[in-house]
């Protein structure tokens, strides 16, 4: 049998044991053994889980209704409400496509839709960065696979070009904002590339980018003006959209073909239609949050700069890296930070590759230009 205690002292050892952090929040705020801390580790980017105003009208608005806690099935059975339908209606129409299609979440997303879309004739090329549900969904998909070095579309057109003719089809995956580095994939240049070779497909998962980007929060495909152009376009609610789900935008036959074959889909009860009613609610109002981006990306900007040639320089975003090497010493300096009222986490290998432990602050439209100043001093 496994020895799974000795399996565990081995990661305590290397410094990757995990566990939950008993911590509360309020607000901006965490808790931790009474001792509060700026959140600087959450994925609410816009300030929106923590808006009372917001919550408070939809609550409201949800009085009204009848709309129940769960949806008491999958979709494909009995769980399917108006209010799913209702708000892929508005997402289509909001990005100008087709159609969109829920999922319960962005990991539901990412190992369901490349397992129903690709099979032994499918070449899928990702970039090498892309986030570990990409890689799950890669692997369940059976189909064969190779990935470019981090945003290199050089390299990438080499092995688009040797897998000319030789698959029925070749699906390029990329994020759009890279989670643990923050940068950001040259959109326009990827549609190029699919374009230039017959029978490809793009693939942009948007989970850091929706409702951060572009002018109506549509992400960096409305940013960079491709919204159109790329075959398969995933976001998630869960972060800027303070709710729970993802959608993809793609054509109706795809749509309809995912209803059919897609496991995660068919399979699993659908999100509660509350939880869609609250999605809906915030993402109809995305054009509105138009400050709360130019404050975020503005205060991200500062910071990153603080933090040049320390991993600073490499983001593009409200996510930044502080890049600090090796696991023990980047522990210490997040229980530093943690200390002096600053809660950030160290990020370990296998999130990120070996060497490269690091702090990744993950921005908030909310925190104010003199915490950015204080922890800026701190660094
Ligand atoms: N895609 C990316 C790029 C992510 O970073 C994450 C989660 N952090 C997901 C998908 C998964 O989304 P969800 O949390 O909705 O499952």
């Amino acid at each position: 049998m496994k020895d799974y205690t000795c399996l565990l002292e081995e990661l305590k050892i290397n410094g990757n044991f995990r566990q939950f952090p008993e911590v509360t929040h309020s607000g901006k705020w965490i808790e931790k053994e009474g001792h509060r801390m700026l959140n600087l580790s959450s994925n609410d980017y816009l300030g929106l889980a923590t808006r009372q105003d917001l919550r408070a009208t939809f609550m409201e608005q949800l009085a009204d209704t009848d709309l129940p806690f769960s949806s008491s099935s999958s979709r494909l059975l009995t769980g399917n409400f108006a209010i799913y339908k209702d708000l892929e209606k508005l997402i289509s129409e909001r990005f100008g496509r087709e159609s969109a299609l829920l999922f319960n979440s962005g990991y539901h997303a990412n190992t369901g839709i490349l397992p129903a879309l690709a099979d032994k004739q499918t070449l899928i090329i990702a970039d090498k960065l892309v986030h570990a549900s990409i890689i799950d969904g890669i692997l369940l998909s059976g189909a064969p696979f190779t990935r470019y070095k981090h945003n290199d579309y050089e390299q990438l057109e080499r092995l688009l070009a040797k897998a000319s003719g030789q698959y029925e089809q070749v699906i390029i995956v990329t994020e759009s904002v890279f989670s643990m580095d923050g940068d950001v994939a040259d959109l326009p240049h990827l549609v190029a590339l699919k374009k230039k070779y017959k029978d490809t497909l793009l693939y942009v998962d948007e989970a850091h980018a929706i409702g951060v980007y572009g002018s109506d929060g549509l992400g960096i495909a409305e940013e960079q003006h491709c919204i159109g152009d790329i075959d398969l376009l995933v976001g998630t609610f869960g972060k800027a959209l303070a709710s729970m789900g993802a959608y993809l935008l793609c054509s109706r036959v795809i749509r309809d073909y995912l209803i059919n074959t897609m496991r995660p889909l068919i399979f699993s009860t659908a999100l509660p239609p509350v939880q869609i009613a609250w999605s809906r609610f915030l993402f109809e109002k995305l054009p509105d949050f138009s400050s709360e981006r130019r404050q975020l990306f503005r205060k991200s900007r500062k910071l990153s700069e603080k933090l040049n040639g320390k991993g600073g320089e490499i983001s593009n975003s409200h996510i930044i890296p502080f890049i600090i090497g090796e696991n023990e010493a980047c522990i210490q300096k997040a229980l530093e930070l943690q200390r002096k009222g600053f809660y950030c986490l160290p990020v370990r290998p296998p999130t990120v590759p070996k060497g490269t432990s690091r702090i990744r602050f993950s921005l908030t439209a909310n925190i104010t230009d003199e915490e950015i100043n204080e922890l800026i001093m701190l660094l």
